[in-house]
C-alpha cells in the first residue's frame, strides 16, 4: 500500500503459450496491465481536477506523490512489455 493505493503484483506467473495459440498470454496480460496503469493515471488526474475546481489545494502534494507512483509503474510495465516482445518474438 502506498498512500491508500494498493499496488498490484507486477509479475504474474508466466502463462504458457498454448500449442497452436497465436496470442501470447503474457503479452496480453502486460498490455492489460499497461491499460490499467494508464486508466489509473487518468483517474488521479480527474480527482486532481475536481480538487482544483473545489479550490481544495490541501491535497496537491498527495496528488503529486500518487502521480509519480503511477507514472513509474506505467514506465516499468512498458519496459517489461518492450523486453518481452523483443525477447519472446511474439
Ligand atoms: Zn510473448
Amino acid at each position: 500500500m502506498l498512500n491508500g493505493v494498493s499496488v498490484t503484483i507486477l509479475c504474474m506467473p508466466f502463462p504458457e503459450l498454448e500449442p497452436g495459440s497465436e496470442e501470447c498470454a503474457r503479452k496480453l496480460a502486460l498490455l492489460h496491465d499497461i491499460k490499467t496503469a494508464m486508466s489509473e493515471l487518468m483517474d488521479i488526474h480527474n480527482r486532481e481536477m475536481q480538487a482544483l475546481i473545489a479550490e481544495d489545494f490541501t491535497r496537491a502534494e498527495d496528488f503529486s506523490i500518487l502521480l509519480q507512483s503511477a507514472r513509474s509503474r506505467k514506465a516499468e510495465l512498458i519496459e517489461l512489455y518492450r523486453e518481452h516482445v523483443t525477447n519472446h518474438g511474439c
